[in-house]
């Protein structure tokens, strides 16, 4: 097969996977699968970058918006992260960014990486008026009634103006494993992870199914504020300051070892929670290196997502060789 036609086959198989994730919400694949294939696709368009082409999975958001729901179109794009999957993808994304800055030492905060789906929650004048999916990054759907069954969404929160914030809605594990119960003994196809129930949930009709699931959220970012601060972890705070409820296991790191170190810990830790996380995703704080730092078409450049291996054999992460 010539590289034209590799490249090929890889996005559509992409296209196909995302279809069944994004749209179906049952995908066919595990997720390091899918990791997996878009890593060589990345790899064969840095090497052809004439065979790139704009409507390639590796520099579209995946997700699609279903004709079902009225359309939300977002103020600022919800877009998705760049990926690492060893310590030498995390020190490479360090020098990206001290480079870029100019500066020798960055503040990071490291912060769980929930596998729900990303939403956005619109206040005006204190008041929950808006929820809506991510869909491609630019055009949402509006969820408003299913996020208003999520009990820690707060309804009235005590800001002025236009307050947009972000945050990862998901089903605790506990909820998922008693939901494919029921659905086993009813002879319905129980959902594939927890990730896949939640989304299924949030994108139903009747807000009374999504009542009736026990979701939850971790709010993670301000899309737009009444007020401005400098650093990420200062935005954090003024969540919690106004009763959202934020992932308190966050941690801010003072270098790439730091993080490093981070992620070993919760490499272990994470099978203790009570919701199931995907990976850590690491941010810069400081919100005008961010600004410098900037975006992609896809993702910002001032955050990576580290994904978890699929097998937990791994002890350091130095020793994890990530091979296409
Ligand atoms: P991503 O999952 O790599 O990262 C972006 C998302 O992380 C955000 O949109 C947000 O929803 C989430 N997130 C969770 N916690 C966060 C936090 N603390 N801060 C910021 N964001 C946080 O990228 P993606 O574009 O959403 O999804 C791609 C991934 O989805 C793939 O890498 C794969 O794992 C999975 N996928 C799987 C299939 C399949 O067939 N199995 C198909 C498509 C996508």
């Amino acid at each position: 097969m010539g590289v034209r036609e590799e490249i090929e086959a890889l996005k559509e198989k992409l296209v196909k996977y995302n279809h069944e994730y994004y749209v179906l919400d049952q995908p066919s694949v595990p997720d390091s699968e899918y990791d997996r294939l878009m890593q060589s696709l990345i790899q064969l368009e840095e090497k052809h970058p004439e065979l790139k082409t704009s409507d390639s999975p590796t520099v579209r958001v995946g997700g699609k918006v279903l004709d079902a729901f009225e359309k939300v179109n977002h103020q600022t794009p919800m877009l998705s992260l760049a990926n690492a999957f060893n310590a030498s993808d995390l020190r490479a994304f360090d020098k990206r960014v001290k480079d870029t800055l100019g500066k020798t030492a960055i503040s990071y905060v490291c912060e769980l990486k929930i596998d729900g789906l990303a939403v956005s929650l619109t206040y005006e004048e204190g008041e929950f008026i808006l929820g809506a999916t991510r869909g491609d990054g630019s055009i949402g759907e509006n969820i408003t009634e299913n996020l208003k069954t999520i009990r820690t969404i707060p309804l009235k929160v005590d800001a002025t103006g236009r307050l947009e914030v972000r945050g990862e809605a998901f089903m605790p594990k506990a909820s998922f494993l008693k939901l494919n119960e029921v659905r086993l003994e009813k002879d319905e196809e129980p959902f594939a992870n927890p990730r896949n129930a939640a989304a299924g949930s949030l994108r139903q009709l009747d807000s009374k199914v999504a009542a009736k699931r026990n979701l939850d959220i971790f709010l993670y970012a301000v899309g737009e504020a009444p007020v401005e601060k400098e650093a990420h972890s200062t935005y954090l705070a003024y969540l919690d300051s106004l009763g959202f409820k934020t992932n308190k296991e966050r941690a801010l790191c003072s270098s790439i070892d730091d993080v490093i170190a981070y992620i070993e810990r919760w490499t272990t830790k994470r099978t203790d929670l009570d919701y199931e996380i995907d990976g850590i995703v690491v941010k810069v704080d400081e919100i005008a290196a961010q600004q410098q730092l900037g975006f992609t078409a896809k993702s910002p450049r001032w955050a990576i997502a580290y994904k978890f291996p699929a097998e937990e054999v791994v002890t350091t992460l130095e020793d994890v060789e990530f091979s296409v």
